[in-house]
């Protein structure tokens, strides 16, 4: 009798952010040039698919899919990083939506285009599923940075008013 490993009942969360870069090259008929149908969501042949993760959810369609994360934010400090960063890779590589879709923290938009461009597809299914942990290390230096200041003008403004 051979053993045979059981799948799991349900993907895990790497394998559902694989699934959702599978994409084509793949024409919208309704807008007849090449716009994501997950943004436009009005083709019938877009081919939706909807896939809950651990703490986020994903929509697939043929050319393009949004990857939404629930991050653990520990303060407004913390929301307004996340802000000025998701606004920042927004701009730079167009890989993270201005705005993330309601009820999440930051949504990531993966079109057929730039899977083109991602040399190692493993690497960026790495960093999606593991964005959370990768997040909270990057504030540190901010924390610090933030910390740092406070003391330094507590100092200089407590020197101001003449106190000792
Ligand atoms: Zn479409």
């Amino acid at each position: 009798m051979s053993m045979s490993i059981k799948k799991p009942e349900f993907p895990d969360d790497k394998d559902r952010i694989r699934e959702a870069m599978q994409l084509e090259r793949y024409i919208c008929p309704h807008r007849e040039i090449n716009y994501p149908c997950v943004i436009c969501k009005e083709c019938r042949e877009m081919d939706l698919k909807q896939y809950s993760l651990k703490n986020g959810f994903i929509e697939k369609t043929k050319n393009s899919s949004l990857i939404s994360l629930i991050l653990e934010l520990r303060d407004p400090f913390d929301d307004m990083l996340l802000r000025r960063l998701s606004f920042a890779l927004a701009e730079a590589t167009g890989i993270i939506q201005k705005e993330p879709e309601p009820g999440f923290s930051i949504t990531f938009y993966i079109s057929e285009a730039l899977m083109e461009k991602v040399q190692e597809k493993e690497k960026l299914i790495e960093f999606i599923a593991d964005f959370q942990h990768t997040f909270l290390s990057e504030t540190i230096a901010a924390r610090s940075a933030l910390n740092k200041w406070e003391r330094s003008t507590t100092q200089r403004l407590l020197w101001d008013m003449s106190i000792v």
